[in-house]
């Protein structure tokens, strides 16, 4: 292999520039020409693509967001699109590539394969809603962030006795809203994938109150509905004083953790191997702390799981 493409694709997420980073040298020290496209697919099938040296990479590590810049292209669901993206591809004399991004952007990277053209997955996204890994990309970060701010939001809460219903992004997965509740001690996690109900949830909050806690956090996941909403439900079972906060796009920025740094440089060395052994089509995930992969097809197939032993966990540790 001579030469090698990379791009970014999707929702950005910090540590993606990590891992363009890990990609980027790891190829480079085996010789291979390396080759930045910009804005995902849409830069791909416009051209918009050029050759990256070791200092292109430099300084990069500690940054969010990604110097490769994201976008949406829906027309590359088209064969059309993905024959344009080939041609350029041919054009630039790229043999293989890696795509960092989600689910949606994995459906493109495996198009490419089926065209012949090699294409290995890295998952970066806040959400950590892949199949097939631990984690994702830019996961850590975003839960930190998260819990920073719930614990801004506690000292608040505490000076009013308020109750705050925060709301945290993760798509329709509770991932974030589970790490960053048990980590930022919240009352109560609020997730797509368990049942819940206002009702008991104003009662849990009375119970606390009645023994002296009058200060509430309830995280609650962006999949389940708007916090605002949440919170004019809570409030037909009582008056808690109750505040709604949305954090919104702050989780997807800011300089990633060492562990997403760490992730990202491990997954993104891995990517140039299989790449380099001839391999397409898959997708990199961290599994018990051991670097695997697998078929993208096999991904499609299978559902995420969140953690829920945190769901069980907080119920024991929010009393
Ligand atoms: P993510 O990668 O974070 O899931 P999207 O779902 O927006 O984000 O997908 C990112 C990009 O991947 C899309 O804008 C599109 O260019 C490409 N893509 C998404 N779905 C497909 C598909 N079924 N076939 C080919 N390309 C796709």
């Amino acid at each position: 292999m001579k030469k090698i493409g990379i791009m970014t694709s999707g929702g950005d997420a910090p540590g993606m520039n990590a891992a363009i980073r890990a990609v980027a040298r790891r190829a480079m020290s085996f010789g291979i020409e390396v080759y930045g496209i910009n804005y995902g697919y849409a830069g791909l099938v416009a051209g918009d693509i050029f050759k990256m040296e070791r200092s292109t990479v430099g300084d990069i590590i500690n940054r969010g967001g990604t110097i490769l810049y994201s976008a949406r292209y829906p027309e590359f669901a088209q064969e059309e699109g993905q024959l344009k993206g080939i041609e350029q591809l041919k054009k630039f004399g790229i043999d293989a590539l890696v795509v960092i991004g989600g689910d949606g952007s994995y459906h493109g990277a495996l198009r490419l394969t089926e065209h012949g053209y090699n294409a290995v997955g890295l998952p970066g996204t806040i959400d950590n809603d892949i199949p097939y890994t631990d984690f994702t990309i830019g996961f850590d970060t975003a839960v930190n962030t998260v819990v920073e701010s719930i614990d801004k939001i506690r000292d608040t809460a505490a000076s009013h006795e308020r109750t705050f219903v925060v709301e945290v992004m993760g798509r329709g997965a509770g991932d974030i809203a589970l790490w960053a509740g048990v980590a930022g001690g919240a009352d109560e996690i609020i997730v797509p994938e368990r049942e819940f109900n206002v009702e008991q949830v104003a009662k849990n909050i009375q119970n606390l109150r009645a023994r002296g806690k009058k200060h509430t956090i309830v995280v609650l996941a962006e999949g389940v509905m708007h916090a605002d909403e949440f919170m004019n439900q809570l409030k037909q079972y009582g008056d808690f004083d109750a505040r709604s906060t949305v954090l919104g796009h702050v989780q997807r920025g800011g300089s990633p953790s060492a562990r997403d740094r760490v992730l990202a440089s491990k997954m993104g060395a891995y990517a140039v191997d299989l790449l380099n052994e001839g391999k397409g089509g898959i997708a990199i995930g961290m599994e018990a702390n051991e670097l695997t992969y697998h078929n993208m097809t096999d991904l499609f197939s299978s559902k995420h799981k969140a953690d829920l032993s945190l769901y069980d966990i907080n119920k024991t540790l929010a009393k």
